[in-house]
């Protein structure tokens, strides 16, 4: 059950566009990717844009015309060149690469538009539509339940992308005293792990590159216990995708299928 109706959704949309700059990228956007508007199934805005059309995901939400603004930067982005990495082929038993690979999708993207946000007069405060991101004091508790010795750097990691996230409700001192407060609770050498691996994202958000691989395999190498995957930008194995250690075949991905009993 959807929270609205299409006709909700659609006066929404209308709301947003109503925005010279939504409508010139929205324009833009469906020129090339028509955009179809349907209600989400949940809370939040969201958008797929696959060859021929993009579908945007609409929630109930006080500002439209960011949400939609925002959907309609991951669709330029996406139709501008930018590969999505959504193969994962699994032959150890490690960490979950689709986990930390959808997290990085996201960010990676948002570290490369949130200037293009900014520079269409929109407040930082509202690139993340309502009940989107994880709110400051929400990670803080988190990290506080976490037993230092036994999370992982990759846990931790994930909810560090709250820090290096662009724009959000947190003022940056609230920004300095969570990382600061990460420093303290976790052991240096997952810490030095998980700074390495933030520097990585930093970087890609500054550079040009379309294609994440790289940037996806050394963070998770930084990080450490994601052995035995691979990911990949379309199913063509292995040419289109990365190792996270050493090649194996697709084979061995049956055999690991097997013993897991699937
Ligand atoms: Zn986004």
């Amino acid at each position: 059950m959807s929270l609205m109706t299409q006709q909700e959704a659609d006066e929404l949309v209308t709301k947003g566009l109503e925005n010279a700059a939504v409508r010139a990228l929205y324009d833009e956007v469906n020129a090339s990717s028509p955009i179809i508007s349907v209600p989400d199934e949940g809370h939040c805005w969201g958008s797929i844009t696959r060859p021929g059309e993009t579908e945007i995901f609409v929630a109930p939400t006080a500002f439209p015309a960011e949400s939609l603004y925002h959907e309609l930067l991951h669709a330029q982005m996406k139709i501008g060149g930018y590969r999505q990495y959504d193969q994962y082929v699994q032959t150890a038993a490690s960490f979950p690469l689709n986990v930390l690979g959808d997290a990085l999708d996201n960010e990676l993207q948002h570290h490369r538009f949130f200037s293009k946000f900014t520079d269409a007069g929109f407040d930082p405060a509202r690139f993340y539509h309502d009940g989107d991101g994880e709110s400051y004091e929400h990670v803080r508790r988190d990290i506080e339940s976490m037993d230092p010795a036994g999370t992982s750097a990759a846990t931790y990691f994930l909810r560090y992308l709250t820090v290096l996230s662009p724009g959000g409700h947190g003022s940056d001192a609230e920004r300095e005293a969570l990382k600061q407060f990460f420093f303290e609770r976790v052991p240096n050498e997952k810490m030095d792990a998980v700074e390495a691996a933030a520097a990585d994202v930093l970087a890609f958000g500054e550079s040009d590159e379309l294609d994440p691989g790289e940037t996806i395999v050394n963070v998770a190498r930084r990080l450490g216990g994601f052995h035995g995957w691979w990911v990949g930008k379309s199913q063509n194995f292995p040419d289109d995708g990365v190792f996270t250690g050493d090649a194996f075949t697709m084979a061995d991905a049956a055999a690991f299928a097997k013993r897991q009993g699937r």
